[in-house]
């Protein structure tokens, strides 16, 4: 079978046959060690005047190594006390070296997606945006994979109440990706999830998801 791509972790873990993008905050070097690929990025709740020049340089910096295959996770988050102004100065700055480098982007979002479609209308639409931990509705889903993103989920398929697990159903095969972003669920169950939801097999999900991170990460 394919692998188990997990798109979103912070922790680093050996788990059979599955293929990890670990998350990298600066300061956290010494995540490098491990023989994976990676996503660097200032994330909006470590947005802080006196570190940004010195973070943004780290990502620039880190950004280049190739076995980092995304910018982020980097967006905006709306229930954290960090001014609007700031987090969108870190976003631009990271957005353009993501198309600099041409290089995907993930993307953190809450309570913002409306603000961060309009910032993709405005930015090089060859580069996919991935958001993780996607929990919205089916509408905005829409909007985003019309706009060349891809919607990742994982432990919001478990709540049934939520919008993420309510949209799951309609979102194409060819648009999804699947994390366990530190929530305490393995990425086998989180797969296991996603294809009994799917009503597929585990094996042709592991196929899309696979498809979609090779044209995510080399088409352009
Ligand atoms: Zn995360």
């Amino acid at each position: 079978m394919e692998p188990y791509i997990d798109i979103h972790t912070h922790t680093y873990y050996a788990f059979e046959n599955a293929r990890l993008l670990l998350n990298v905050f600066p300061e956290e070097a010494e995540k490098f060690m491990h023989q994976c690929y990676y996503s660097v990025g200032l994330h909006p709740w470590y947005v802080h005047t006196e570190s940004l020049e010195k973070n943004l340089k780290w990502v620039e910096e880190q950004s280049e190594n190739s076995l980092v295959l995304a910018v982020g996770e980097i967006g905006f988050d709306k229930i954290i006390d960090v001014p609007w102004k700031e987090q969108a100065y870190a976003f631009e700055r990271q957005l353009d070296l993501a198309e600099k480098l041409s290089k995907p982007v993930i993307i953190h979002c809450v309570k913002a997606y409306n603000e961060l479609i309009v910032y993709r209308n405005k930015s090089n639409q060859k580069i996919p945006w991935i958001f993780h931990w996607f929990n919205a509705g089916i509408e905005i889903a829409h909007e985003l994979i019309r706009r060349n993103c891809y919607l990742s989920f994982g432990h919001m398929l478990f709540k049934e109440n939520s919008r993420a697990f309510r949209s799951f159903a309609e979102i194409p095969l060819s648009s999804l990706f699947l994390e366990t972003d530190d929530t305490g669920y393995t990425i086998k169950e989180i797969y296991d999830r996603a294809a009994m939801l799917k009503g597929i097999s585990l094996s042709s999900l592991a196929k899309s998801v696979g498809d979609n991170f090779t044209k995510c990460f080399s088409h352009h």
